[in-house]
């Protein structure tokens, strides 16, 4: 069955290529990739395959099989990302798929189609579900508070909506890929983790004055911001390593003119962890040291704050079901298995309540993120990547106690009215100590 598969993946390689390339050169960032949903779904339209659902302003997905269990899930990420520089960057807002996620898309179709001949032909039972997913990637917070506002979306992450609005609580598990840029000493990954973060703003407020004629009617904001950030570094010793925390931040407003005490300072941070507790203490103490640092210098601190995303703790057993097909096209030294990411990924919600994966495949030349990034080995990318995948899913589909196994061992981390509350209480003031 999977020989099929690949000749099957083989036949279609220059339509794949081609929708790549469109894809490619047409980066929109999250909430906004109309155009790529519009090709995507006239690419599927003419195979046959129609959208069942589409939500949160360009995110879709599209069904093949109709019984109901068991049920596999593919996620391909749609958004770009602000690359200034890139060869294909948008002149509007310089959005490039410098993320590589067109690549995403193009492997997640060329597996669904091949799924679709084996399912349509009886000689595969069960259903398999893509989701086109927006927004992943953590920017454009203006803009996406504008849509929360207007209760077009719950939160920033395109998964963490589509999370809450229940739409992946049919799926046994699902299967994710990710580009991890040039090849190097491996060609894949599996089992890697990603961290967790939140994004912090702290506002202190103070009282202005005149800086050399009157600071003692004044009470400094920046004093109170550097002495939060003395703090910050003294707690880095509080820090597990193997919790691998991160602290970094900027100062986005340091006060207004030279001769006058600051009375507004603003500094934004990312605090990231690998373990969700560590996140939340870590968080905490912060605050609190935000909090006292101000009253302190007498000046207050308001703290504005999004939740990020949790940590990704992959699922090993279905890891292992790809590990090993992946072992048809390279060799055990050419797949990592211990990498330890401190990026961050809208998958890692999606861990807390499904077995989920999401490997790494190379590829690429240039840099992840960075304005070189462009595809090198078209036949790795979109026809390797895509075997891998849709002989997993065969794997899974065809071996029910493979799939029994993954499910039974699997245990949700929190329910989905809790993971809403935690989500979008997203913004809270603390302007005073009790
Ligand atoms: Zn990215
Ligand atoms: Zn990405």
């Amino acid at each position: 069955m999977k020989q099929l598969v690949y000749s099957v993946i083989d036949k279609h390689r220059d339509e794949f290529l081609e929708l790549a390339e469109l894809l490619f050169h047409t980066p929109e960032l999250g909430y906004k990739e109309q155009q790529t949903k519009h090709i995507i779904q006239t690419f599927l339209k003419n195979h046959d395959i129609e959208v069942e659902k589409e939500y949160f302003e360009t995110g879709f997905q599209v069904t093949v099989g109709n019984a109901h269990k068991p049920h596999i899930g593919l996620i391909a990420e749609l958004d770009a990302i602000p690359t200034i520089g890139h060869c294909c960057a948008n002149p509007l807002d310089n959005a490039a798929h410098s993320c590589g996620h067109s690549t995403q898309v193009v492997m997640m179709i060329a597996a669904l189609l091949t799924l679709k001949e084996l399912i349509d032909t009886n000689q595969l039972h069960g259903r398999v579900t893509l989701f086109f997913c927006p927004a992943e990637e953590f920017i454009d917070i203006e803009y996406r508070k504008k849509l929360i506002a207007n209760k077009s979306i719950y939160a920033i992450g395109g998964k963490q909506n589509m999370i809450i609005d229940h739409l992946f609580d049919n799926i046994d598990c699902c299967v994710h890929a990710h580009g991890m840029g040039k090849f190097k000493k491996y060609r894949f990954n599996v089992q890697s983790s990603l961290a967790g973060f939140v994004y912090k703003k702290y506002h202190f407020q103070g009282k202005a004055s005149h800086a050399a004629m009157a600071p003692s009617e004044g009470i400094n904001a920046l004093s109170a911001c550097n002495l939060f950030l003395q703090a910050q570094a003294l707690l880095r010793e509080t820090f597990l390593d193997s919790d691998m925390n991160r602290v970094h931040g900027i100062i986005t407003n340091g006060g207004d003119v030279v001769n006058s005490i600051p009375s507004d300072v603003v500094y934004e941070a990312y605090i990231r962890s690998f373990s969700t507790k560590a996140l939340m203490t870590l968080n905490e103490k912060l605050s609190n040291a935000a909090i006292h640092c101000a009253k302190a210098i007498g000046a207050q601190c308001n703290i504005e704050e999004i939740k990020g995303y949790f940590p990704f703790n992959q699922d090993i057993l279905l890891s292992n079901v790809v590990y090993q097909n992946m072992l048809s096209f390279v060799s055990p030294c050419e797949i990592q298995t211990d990498e330890k990411s401190i990026a961050s990924g809208d998958i890692g919600d999606l861990s807390l309540f499904k077995p989920t994966i999401q490997f790494g495949y190379t590829g690429f030349k240039g840099t992840m993120h960075g304005n070189n990034l462009e595809v090198s080995e078209p036949n790795f990318v979109y026809s390797i990547t895509a075997k891998v995948i849709a002989a997993s899913v065969i794997d899974l589909l065809a071996n029910s106690k493979c799939l029994d196994d993954i499910c039974s061992s699997f245990t949700p981390q929190m329910s989905i009215e809790d993971y809403k509350k935690y989500v979008t209480r997203s913004c809270y003031e603390i302007d005073d100590l009790n």
